[in-house]
């Protein structure tokens, strides 16, 4: 029967880690500060900002948010991330995604200052984690590399199989997995043979969002699997990418969903608004 990666009690030790380093930078006249923008009413959205903004207040980070209506034009929100690039309070600006179809996301995200890009997601932080220079890494697939680090897992030498090739999850976890020297594949809906992929993997990290689409069978003996996905199902279960209960028996190490992941990612978010003020003097 797999460890369980107890992604809960993790991220809260990383809060607590970060809570000391604010009282630190505190001590030395610097308060970290987060500015989340949100555009809109989508609910999702509005609980993940309040979730990061109780995130902050609870380890001491200054946050602001700013709601804005959905019938912000673009060249409002561009102005709002201008004055915010400039104002030596902000360490960090996140624009919570997705933004009304008005407005261009890749521009908006773009405008960010590289150095206040605490979600990691603009194309010049991206080039950077790429070709192994400073910057942020995307807060979801960093959490599952502090999971990994946390087990004593070390990724060196080791065959990585990433399922899913997104920019905010995949791809850079594969950039992050092969920058700790794993051999990696990263596997998607056009794969062949997604089995065969996923058998080969001594670290597995399925980022999908397809309800247990891992099972056992495509796990091999001792694997350590990361469980990216949250999937709600028509019952009301909340369930993962991977199929727990067939996976467990063979995996090493396992994220449960909930409890694994998820709260890493917020986690990761205060150690980088914490990270970008250090910078910062
Ligand atoms: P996405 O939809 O942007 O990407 C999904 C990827 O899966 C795509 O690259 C696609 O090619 C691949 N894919 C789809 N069907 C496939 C199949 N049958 N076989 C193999 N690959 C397939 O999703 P995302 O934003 O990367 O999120 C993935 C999952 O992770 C979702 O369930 C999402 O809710 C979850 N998520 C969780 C957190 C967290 O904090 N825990 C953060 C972000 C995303």
């Amino acid at each position: 029967m797999a460890n369980i990666l107890d992604g809960k009690k993790i991220a809260a030790e990383v809060r607590e880690e970060v809570k000391r380093e604010v009282e630190e930078l505190k001590a030395r006249g610097i308060t970290p500060g987060l500015a989340v923008i949100l555009v809109g009413d989508d609910p999702a959205s509005q609980v993940y900002v309040r979730n990061k903004h109780r995130a902050c207040e609870e380890v001491g980070i200054y946050s602001e948010v700013h709601r804005l209506a959905a019938s912000t034009t673009q060249e409002e929100v561009l102005q709002l991330i201008d004055q915010l690039n400039h104002d030596p309070r902000i360490h960090g600006i996140l624009v919570q995604l997705p933004l009304p179809d008005h407005i261009d996301e890749k521009k908006v995200i773009d405008s960010i200052a590289l150095d206040k890009d605490v979600d990691g997601f603009s194309p010049s932080n991206v080039g950077n984690l790429v070709i192994g220079d400073k910057c942020f890494y995307p807060c979801t697939p960093h959490g599952c590399m502090v999971l990994l680090e946390r087990a004593g897992i070390d990724p060196k030498g080791k065959k990585a199989v990433v399922v899913g090739r997104s920019n905010i999850v995949g791809k850079p976890m594969a950039m992050m997995l092969l920058a700790r020297h794993a051999t990696v594949t990263i596997c998607h809906s056009r794969t062949a043979d997604l089995a065969a992929e996923c058998r080969q993997a001594d670290i597995l990290v399925a980022a999908v969002g397809k309800p247990e689409l891992i099972t056992g069978d495509m796990v091999k003996e001792g694997a350590v699997v990361i469980d990216v996905g949250i999937n709600r199902l028509p019952d009301g279960r909340l369930v993962g990418d991977v199929h727990f209960e067939s996976v467990s028996s063979k995996a090493s190490w396992i994220t449960p969903v909930p409890g694994g992941v998820g709260p890493m990612t917020i986690a990761m978010l205060l150690k980088n608004t914490v990270e970008a003020a250090r910078r910062a003097c």
